[in-house]
């Protein structure tokens, strides 16, 4: 429908699709920092295409994502209540988060299928896909972005927006704006797509007789006052001043959120439900067991709980039961008399009795031996201890909260693990998720983190680069949330003041990202400003892995060495590379042609044809 006009190669396509499909052109889309070209992908077409209604099994997809019908008129029976049950605030704040989930998604799903598109173009699919959507119809005033500087700007006119529509059917006309679900959309796909906060706000809106609505996109830290805006994205102050008046909700709402709260980030579905399942337990006396992947967070969710119980005033008391030998655990959990072994000469408390009226973390608990576990299972049921050697029993006063990445189940049927104590411990789980399941925190957690590390090194700096975003955005992060937080202060160190911090900076302290940064599209085509989930799918876990990969491979280096300016001519063929990427996942795959070509997402024809070729 866009074709490329001749002579004018790449951003022609944009162009022509805001005069076309989203109105009066008035300002060109401009990205400085693209070497090769606006590829205009996803078109307006493909994002049309991608609409699929599937009435026989009950579905219909947009992107790959299953969608809904649902009358507008319901839409606004909802908004409605939710006004009416929580609060103007609170429910526009629940609003714009589900429509920040909404955008974020959208952002993920069209880097994830058009890996090869520019910023620029995949910038541009949002509000398209917004439009089809049936949220609003927009038309663009001005869009400018540089990623090479960070610089980000986004001014839209919404016509018909069917929020406003719902609330002046409601409400009538007001003096504050009502489209908040799609500014949620807007921030949460422009963040996620950029890597870094991007706010959008309402300056004029139809709900305030204002003729159409006028939207305005920037960088969190270009507008003042953002946390008025912070405050509609932040689930803390939804849950932790929630209207509902059962007796634990009323504890929650009595509590003070610690400022220490503020360090857990995110906005997904998971991670609310987790903080959410948090500050229910918080203010009791509950023993809480933590699950999940290493790195995500278990300890500050430990602390956090800690913060907001009454114990808060006794400092937390933590320990790693992974980290000491066996034959140290129990003396260190439970203390020693003197002369109980050799060089006991004195007799010292424990970590129980450390934490007396407070709370004890107890980390990597699968790992105990049954013997720790039996005595832990008595503190827990008696309130009691014993240290080692000793004779009397010691009452402590502990609330425990365990963690483990071990399935306690699993152990307690390999018999690794006391069932009494797992029932002990397992009266309020919660599940932490790995950040690859809660994609669309990963730009809220990079701003936070940028913020931080800029702070504690003193640097000033632009922000990511695309290649780093989208590597961000699509990499597994076998290291969780830890991994990102060392990625980015690693990259805030090596990152000069005013720059964008790229993939180079990272690949230099040795980041196992360098593989994302070249990647073959679906169809089989090298791109090299991306890579598709396939190819991710077999890049190495650990660091090692990665470097050995790098080291044999030259065509890498010289690529890197191109992207990061540091060479003005690719010193290396693109079907070099190509052999290259062949030859490594039949390395891979032991020879298995079928199996090589699965993971370049290449079909096993094309694989033998570069075979026989090279
Ligand atoms: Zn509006």
């Amino acid at each position: 429908m866009t074709p490329t006009t001749p002579g004018k190669p790449g951003r022609a396509v944009d162009e022509e699709f805001f005069k076309q499909v989203l109105g009066r052109q008035k300002s060109l889309i401009v990205d400085r920092t693209n070497q090769f070209g606006s590829t205009g992908l996803p078109s307006a077409e493909q994002l049309a295409q991608s609409v699929a209604f599937a009435p026989q099994d009950g579905s219909i997809w947009l992107c790959g994502q299953r969608m809904m019908l649902l009358q507008g008129s319901a839409f606004g029976a909802i908004r409605r209540e939710l006004i009416e049950a929580l609060g103007l605030d609170k429910a526009r704040g629940l609003l714009t988060r589900i429509g920040w989930q909404a955008g974020a998604r959208d952002a993920a799903q069209v880097s994830e299928q058009w890996p090869e598109g520019d910023h620029a173009s995949l910038y541009s699919a949002g509000p398209r896909l917004h439009m089809l959507e049936g949220m609003v119809n927009v038309e663009v005033v001005r869009f400018e972005i540089d990623s090479s500087v960070g610089h980000f700007y986004s001014e839209f006119l919404w016509h018909n927006s069917l929020e406003v529509d719902e609330h002046i059917a409601a409400y009538g006309l007001g003096g504050e704006p009502a489209c908040w679900m799609e500014i949620g959309y807007a921030s949460g796909y422009a963040s996620s797509l950029l890597g870094r906060l991007v706010v959008f706000r309402e300056l004029q809106c139809r709900a305030m007789g204002h003729p159409a609505c006028r939207i305005v996109g920037k960088p969190a830290e270009q507008w003042d006052d953002i946390d008025v805006d912070l405050a509609y994205l932040d689930p803390g102050d939804f849950l932790s001043r929630s209207t509902y008046t059962s007796a634990v909700d009323k504890r929650v709402a009595e509590l003070e959120v610690p400022t220490d709260a503020k360090q857990l980030v995110g906005i997904s579905a998971s991670f609310v439900a987790a903080s959410q399942l948090l500050q229910r337990v918080a203010p009791t006396e509950a023993t809480v067991l933590l699950t999940g992947e290493s790195g995500v967070g278990k300890e500050l969710f430990a602390h956090t709980v800690h913060q907001a119980s009454r114990r808060q005033h006794i400092p937390m008391v933590a320990l790693n039961c992974a980290t000491l030998p066996e034959n140290l655990v129990e003396a260190e959990l439970f203390g020693v008399e003197r002369g109980a072994f050799t060089g006991a000469e004195r007799s010292r408390p424990g970590r129980f009795e450390r934490a007396h009226g407070g709370t004890l973390f107890l980390d990597e608990i699968g790992t105990l031996s049954l013997h720790a576990q039996s005595k832990i299972l008595r503190a827990l049921q008696e309130g009691e201890i014993e240290r080692v050697g000793g004779t009397s029993a010691i009452q402590v006063d502990v609330r425990v909260i365990a963690a483990t990445n071990l399935d306690l189940r699993k152990e307690v049927e390999a018999g690794r693990f006391r069932e009494d104590l797992f029932y002990r411990l397992n009266v309020f789980p919660i599940h932490l998720p790995p950040l690859r399941e809660r994609r669309e925190d990963i730009p809220l957690l990079m701003s936070y983190f940028l913020h931080r590390f800029s702070q504690r090194h003193g640097r000033q700096l632009a922000g990511f680069s695309m290649r780093l975003v989208n590597a961000l955005l699509t990499y597994r992060f076998p290291g969780n949330i830890r991994e990102l937080q060392n990625l980015i202060e690693r990259g805030v160190i090596a990152a000069s003041d005013g720059e964008v911090i790229d993939v180079v900076h990272l690949a230099e302290a040795g980041a196992p990202l360098m593989e994302a940064a070249i990647g073959l599209t679906g169809e089989g085509r090298l791109a090299v400003d991306a890579v598709t989930p396939k190819v991710r799918a077999a890049a190495p876990d650990t660091e090692a892995e990665s470097d050995q990969a790098q080291a044999s491979a030259p065509e890498l280096a010289s690529l890197q060495a191109f992207f990061a300016g540091q060479e003005r001519v690719l010193g290396t063929s693109l079907e070099d590379i190509e052999k290259r990427l062949v030859r490594l996942a039949l390395e891979r795959s032991g020879g298995n042609v079928t199996a090589a070509a699965q993971m370049l997402g290449m079909s096993r024809a094309q694989v033998s044809y570069r075979l026989k070729g090279g």
